[in-house]
């Protein structure tokens, strides 16, 4: 049994409806459908999702808000004509224009978006509508209460062979709505897939799945076949997105792997994400991803070595001004801390005069606008020469290396350039392991 979810530009169009309609009914066991809300039609179309915001900013605002409502109905009326469905969506609006003039809550006003997509996906396939907020539920702090939102779900699901569960959202004990951060309906998914111990979680987009690059920097990189959790846990921190990032953890658990796949192009193999597995990453890593914006601290004292304790007290100096730290190469005397810019930049002065105070460094000196590229892949720990190429790859392409970073699983190698060689660093890394295949 399958649990499918469909993101937004799956479900921005009668069009687009029509490609989903065909993949579920070719594949019976695709039982449970998560929708999220229609997404954007062509590159300058907004969200349904960021339209309800609006919307409701306005209501807040005690602004006039049916229009950009009526907007909203819209898009849910085109797709409604364009199947053919005899749904109508009247009363549902005048209940939400209601709410909205009540000032019922941001969350219920996003949270409509899958609400409605719901309905008219059931509609669509005949399959029984489940609303989210009777089966995802949230503590009074809105955390998810994972247990008893599989033991409810799995109740309502065993008695409905086929239903459609909207993503994003769900409700605390006193009913109110409460939704998941962005891009949520991954996290709604990956808990069907859970609580009916499906065999696959499939997650459709409009991609091919997870690329070894990011699309932005490389033309048309390749697809990653299969990645572990692992893996895709060390890409997206370093910025790929593929799925949300809570959205692992219920399935992975459970051992049921995630496919990504497009709606776009069904006959794709897509990625597998599974817990382990023996086969090979077709090139010896599996993917780059990278950041840029980073401030490297470098500290340094003669005789550091000896002296005990001087390592805690620098990052303490970073702790007690909330700043969390990324890497921490170190040399005999000298030690480096790598941070965020962002956050940095506001509390440097503080920083720096505490670990002053705190070590009595020699010196102290800064370096920012640094990025850092991440490479990713299970391959690594076999083979050898991985770092060798990386790096000529780099001497080749004039990039200079200011930070090196190999964590003990040899699952990543991380790599810190300017900022303005970012780019190039990916390029020359792709270059070396997926086009020529070295
Ligand atoms: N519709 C929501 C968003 O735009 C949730 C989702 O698509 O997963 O973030």
């Amino acid at each position: 049994m399958k649990v499918v979810k469909f993101g937004g530009s799956s479900l921005a169009s009668a069009e687009q409806f029509a490609k989903v309609g065909k993949i579920i009914r070719a594949d019976k066991t695709r039982r449970y459908v998560v929708p999220s809300a229609p997404g954007k039609r062509h590159n300058k179309d907004t969200k349904v999702t960021d339209m309800l915001y609006k919307c409701y900013g306005l209501a807040e605002a005690d602004e006039d808000f049916r229009v950009l409502l009526m907007k909203i109905k819209d898009r849910y009326d085109s797709i409604i004509n364009g199947l053919n469905l005899r749904v109508n969506l009247e009363e549902e609006f005048k209940v939400i224009s209601k709410n909205f003039k009540e000032k019922i809550g941001e969350d219920y006003a996003a949270s409509r978006g899958e609400y409605l997509n719901g309905i008219v996906m059931a509609a669509y396939l005949g399959y029984k509508f489940i609303d989210a907020a009777e089966v995802i539920l949230f503590d009074e702090d809105g955390n998810l209460k994972l247990e008893e939102t599989l033991k409810v779900l799995r109740a309502r699901l065993e008695e409905t062979p086929n239903a459609v569960v909207p993503g994003f959202y769900g409700s605390k004990p006193d009913g109110s709505i409460k939704t998941f951060s962005r891009g949520g309906s991954d996290i709604t998914g990956s808990i069907v897939a859970r609580a009916v111990h499906a065999s696959l979680y499939e997650n459709w987009t409009d991609v091919s799945g997870c690329l070894v690059a990011d699309p932005r920097i490389i033309d048309n990189p390749v697809p990653i076949d299969v990645i572990t959790y692992r893996e895709l846990r060390e890409l997206s921190y370093m910025g790929a997105s593929v799925l949300h990032e809570d959205a692992i953890f219920p399935v992975r658990k459970a051992g049921i792997p995630i496919n990504i796949k497009n709606t776009n192009a069904p006959e794709d193999p897509g990625t597998l994400i599974v817990e382990s597995t023996v086969t090979k990453p077709s090139y010896t890593i599996t993917g780059i991803a990278g950041k840029k914006g980073f401030v490297a601290v470098n500290i340094d004292k003669d005789m550091m070595n000896g002296e005990v304790g001087f390592c805690r007290k620098v990052l303490q100096a970073f702790e007690e001004n909330d700043i969390s730290i990324e890497h921490m190469p170190s040399g005999i005397d000298t030690m480096t801390v790598f941070v965020h810019q962002d956050e940095f930049k506001e509390r440097e002065q503080q920083i720096i005069g505490s670990i002053r105070h705190k070590v009595d460094p020699d010196i102290i000196d800064m370096e920012g606008d640094l990025a850092l590229v991440a490479v990713v892949g299970r391959g690594m720990k076999s083979t050898r020469g991985t770092a060798g190429r990386i790096f000529s790859a780099l001497a080749h392409s004039k990039i200079n290396v200011k930070m090196i970073d190999q964590g003990s699983s040899e699952l990543n190698i991380i790599i810190g350039v300017s900022n303005s060689d970012f780019e190039d660093a990916i390029k020359a890394i792709y270059d070396i392991f997926v086009e020529t295949r070295l």
